[in-house]
């Protein structure tokens, strides 16, 4: 399988040098060549195998010969064996034809974890075997950066350093970061907002002489690999409500549109997904683009979701490459409008998008409130995120074909919101029980370039 770049420009990669590659240097997203179908009893015969087998199944036509079978399933089995779950993302039913997937049973209590805890297993397994190593740098907000470095905590082939805003993580993402011991990872607690976290890694990323050095490597939403691992539950999710004799639609809390894409390759391999919609929260740039074409950021309000705070939503180029018939120059152009503000999706596109997507939004109190309400019907504590999810869902559903909300990240992750729309505050799993006494490892830096790049140079003896 090869792959190629949304904007047409960049050299067609394989599986293994787009995952280590990231982002295409057109500076596009790689996507496959062409996407693998399942054939109807393939799908049928996913039932009641278990999650690692059902995840080779479904990954291995992507992933071609880069590794042996025998090597792939090992990886996997790695990748979920620190889940607390043996369903690794179990179904519950939250009402008739409503369910809601649990995605939070990962290391760090949310669906991040299913992709970055794989990627690691992949880039450990192929940098191992050509001998080299990465430096993999990233900026957060809280979750990816927790799951990066529970991913890659330990690792030989790997380095790993997360810049995060000094203050403005909750006290369970920086406790994630900071309590492991092993070496090769570093929690770097920036002076200065998020953007400027974010804005750092570009400049070393466009440091092409410190890039080259200390051999920088990037696992943002945007990697494909990431997308890919998290096509796996889409499939048993649905296989286990009956496809593909029946039909099913999902509802998933939208911010990077890199979870939803999953959910639409999916569909495109042979899953019998009816709708996938797009639930925002305030910060509702995706369902303004689905309502009127028009896509035009407008500055981030921050939420009691703040997974989803995002304007510049990355792995929407995708879909705008799969509506515009895989048209690079198309999407180029889009991309160029962005850069000057705003851009307007063609009529023709906009059709292609809204044969598989809806959308809906859920405001602040809305939110809350279906905590509440959802807490006092089933008993069901229901992070901000997946609360987002259950309220569009709620809206959209249509009789006789069940829909699946994306529970992406577990209550206890965002205790003081659950904790006050709720009055409940969520317990840590057993396993995370003593987070709050384990003892924490942090580097202040101060928000500059040359501080940062001194330090990771130090840290990996570049
Ligand atoms: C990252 C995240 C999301 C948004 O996922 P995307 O793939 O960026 O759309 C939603 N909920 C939680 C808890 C997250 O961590």
């Amino acid at each position: 399988m090869k792959y190629i770049s949304t904007r047409g420009q960049a050299p067609v990669l394989s599986f293994e040098e787009a995952m280590l590659t990231g982002l295409a240097r057109d500076g596009g997203l790689y996507l496959p060549e062409s996407i693998p179908e399942l054939s109807h009893d393939e799908i049928a015969a996913l039932e009641g195998v278990s999650y690692e087998e059902a995840a080779f199944r479904i990954m291995k036509p992507y992933i071609g010969d880069t590794f042996t079978d025998d090597e792939f399933r090992a990886i996997i089995a790695r990748a979920y064996d620190g889940f607390d779950h043996a369903a690794r993302a179990p179904l519950k039913q939250l009402d008739s034809g409503h369910f809601l997937l649990e995605l939070f049973h990962g290391p760090t209590l949310a669906f991040k974890d299913f992709a970055m805890q794989l990627i690691g297993q992949l880039f450990e397994a192929s940098l191992k075997r050509s001998g080299s190593r990465v430096c993999i740098v990233g900026a957060t907000s809280g979750d990816t950066g927790s799951a990066a470095i529970e991913a890659f905590r330990g690792l030989e082939a790997v380095d790993v350093f997360i810049l995060y805003p000094h203050g403005r993580v909750s006290e369970v993402q920086r406790r994630q970061m900071s309590t492991p011991s092993e070496s090769n990872v570093h929690a770097l607690a920036v002076d200065g907002h998020f953007d400027d976290c974010q804005a750092r890694v570009k400049d070393m990323f466009n440091d092409f002489a410190f890039r080259d050095a200390v051999g920088l490597a990037g696992v943002n939403s945007i990697n494909w690999a990431r997308v890919l691992a998290q096509v796996v539950y889409y499939f048993t999710s649905a296989v286990s409500l009956g496809a593909p004799q029946r039909k099913v639609s999902f509802t998933v809390p939208t911010g990077n549109f890199g979870d939803i894409f999953a959910g639409y390759i999916a569909k495109r391999m042979g899953l019998p997904v009816d709708r996938l919609v797009v639930a925002t929260n305030q910060n509702d740039i995706l369902h303004r683009c689905l309502s009127t074409s028009e896509y035009k950021p407008d500055g981030v309000i921050p939420s009691i979701s703040p997974s989803m705070d995002i304007q510049v939503s990355s792995n929407f180029e995708r879909a705008l490459f799969e509506a515009y018939g895989r048209d690079g120059a198309a999407v180029s152009q889009l991309m160029e409008e962005l850069g000057a503000g705003a851009f307007n999706v063609s009529q023709g596109a906009l059709e292609a998008l809204r044969e598989t997507f809806d959308s809906g939004r859920c405001d602040e109190d809305e939110t809350r409130a279906t905590i509440r309400d959802v807490h006092a019907r089933t008993g069901e504590l229901l992070c901000p995120h997946g609360a987002v999810g259950v309220k569009v869902a709620e809206e959209q559903r249509v009789p006789r074909t069940p829909i699946i909300t994306l529970a992406t990240a577990h209550p206890a992750k965002f205790p003081d919101a659950v904790e006050g729309a709720s009055g409940i505050h969520p317990p840590l799993p057993p396993a995370m029980s003593d987070l709050y006494e384990r003892s924490e490892r942090i580097t202040r830096v101060a928000n500059d370039l040359g501080a940062i790049e001194t330090l990771i140079r130090e840290r990996t003896g570049n």
